[in-house]
């Protein structure tokens, strides 16, 4: 009990000064944070290694040895974080001020947390040395807000020995949302791929006196407010048709028949259809399909001038199975044949099986410290390291667990918003879950 204390108050000190590091990206600035946790590393007999792929960033990678006969575990967290505006928040956003019980500032949940628990998990391998069949792999890292390409982008492609993993564990899931009076802790298995379109219109260049129905302003304004308006076809994945049977088990068992029937085809259209207005229902459809939100519009330079040549940027996002060529003839099917489209940048979507004995284990360990708790499987519609991660074959999840109180705002609402603060005795309660977590994995016998 002593020990777990210890641990526990390790980890709220790491992520106060972490928190007090202005990790904005741009510029980054995540050199001082690395160092910040390479100190408590070494300090508990853990030799970290920094990589500084830029001035000012910097990676740092740490591993506690097991014996081998099992491949890695990677414990991975991003330093840098979103912009904030100080203004607009109740308590300074690098300041890690405590109040109300949470710990606030920039990163709290996103995901400096995750950055110090993980980093108390190592010190306290390091210190007491259990018996592991796997090593224990640290990666903290720089740029994921902006592209990852300093960070896990770059450790994969320079270091890819120092983080290559069996299990690669990250965000975004873990922290407990509330449905019905129900605690449930999504485990991230997948995310979706990215496929960002320049959809271009041209047309006949003129005065602005004479209107020209058929102008690239007017045929990219046409397509741009159909793609706006209609939704993509569905496609549930498993993550998708677990997390709804998840779901609706947790909000009451007898349902769950009907799950496979709402994350079916003619399900998924209803419910992408009855929750277009709300926010959640928005969420729920950005899991059921691909999707493409039209984002930066360019068009002229004059009132009294019609331009040749309209463009729209989309941030296209695949679901698993899917690929930027199917999003593209989904989109072609609403934009018709006026607008040329094509393929600016694209990462896959990323998957990892939801029968892995380490989702098993991540249930149980669960259970024993939240009784009430439920794990849920989900699909993040944004992108994270596992991007990275994947590529050396990890099976990527995301589950970086905090408890948080009834009545809480929810983790979408505060990550990237103002005033994001965590609660501190439920990311007390984490860092013994992730640290009971990490040891019996570590542990584990006739896993893969
Ligand atoms: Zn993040």
């Amino acid at each position: 009990m002593r020990l777990q204390t210890e641990w526990q108050d390790l980890a709220v000190g790491l992520l106060k000064d972490l928190i007090r590091i202005d990790t904005s990206n741009p510029p980054g600035n995540e050199e001082p944070a690395c160092e910040v946790a390479a100190e408590a590393l070494a300090a508990h007999g853990v030799e970290p290694r920094l990589f500084r792929p830029a001035p000012g960033r910097a990676n740092l990678t740490a591993r506690v040895r097991g014996d081998g006969s099992l491949p890695p575990l990677l414990l991975a967290a991003h330093l840098d974080v979103v912009p904030a505006e100080p203004a607009a928040w109740t308590h300074p956003p690098f300041s890690a001020a405590e109040a109300d019980g949470c710990i606030w500032g920039r990163g709290a949940l996103d995901m400096k947390h995750m950055a110090a628990m993980a980093t108390a998990v190592l010190c306290r391998l390091g210190r007491e040395r259990p018996a592991m069949r796997r090593d224990v792999i640290l990666a903290l890292v720089a740029d994921e807000e902006v592209g990852m390409e300093l960070g896990s982008r770059w450790l994969v492609d320079h270091e890819p020995d120092e983080v290559r993993a069996g299990v690669a564990l990250g965000e975004i899931g873990g922290i407990s949302m509330g449905l019905a009076g129900r605690r449930l802790y999504p485990l991230q298995v997948a995310e979706k791929g990215i496929a960002w379109l320049l959809l271009t219109a041209h047309g006949a260049a003129g005065h602005g006196s004479i209107p020209d129905p058929e102008s690239a302003t007017v045929r990219l304004a046409r397509a741009v407010a159909a793609l706006g308006e209609t939704p993509l076809p569905p496609h549930p994945t498993p993550a998708a048709r677990a997390f709804a049977a998840a779901a609706l088990d947790a909000l009451r068992p007898g349902l769950r028949i009907a799950a496979p029937l709402l994350a079916g085809d003619a399900g998924a259209r209803l419910l992408r259809r009855a929750g277009r207005k709300s926010a959640i229902g928005r969420a729920v459809g950005a899991m059921l399909a691909n999707t493409a939100a039209p984002t930066c519009l360019r068009a002229g330079s004059s009132t009294n001038v019609i331009p040749a040549e309209a463009t729209a940027e989309v941030d296209g996002r695949t679901l698993p199975g899917q690929t930027a060529g199917d999003l593209v003839r989904e989109v072609r099917a609403i934009v018709g044949d006026g607008v040329e489209i094509a393929v600016r940048q694209e990462a896959p979507p990323v998957s990892a099986p939801l029968d892995h004995p380490f989702v098993s284990l991540a249930r149980r360990v669960l259970a024993a410290h939240d009784a009430e708790g439920r794990l849920v499987p989900a699909l993040t519609p944004g992108f994270t390291d596992a991007k990275s991660w994947s590529r050396l074959g990890a099976a990527c999840y995301g589950f970086t667990p905090v408890r948080l109180p009834e009545g809480f705002p929810a983790f979408s609402t505060l990550i990237h918003g103002v005033d994001e603060r965590i609660p501190i005795e439920g990311f007390r309660w984490g860092v013994g879950v992730l640290a009971d977590l990490v040891e019996s994995w570590a542990a584990q016998e006739h896993a893969p």
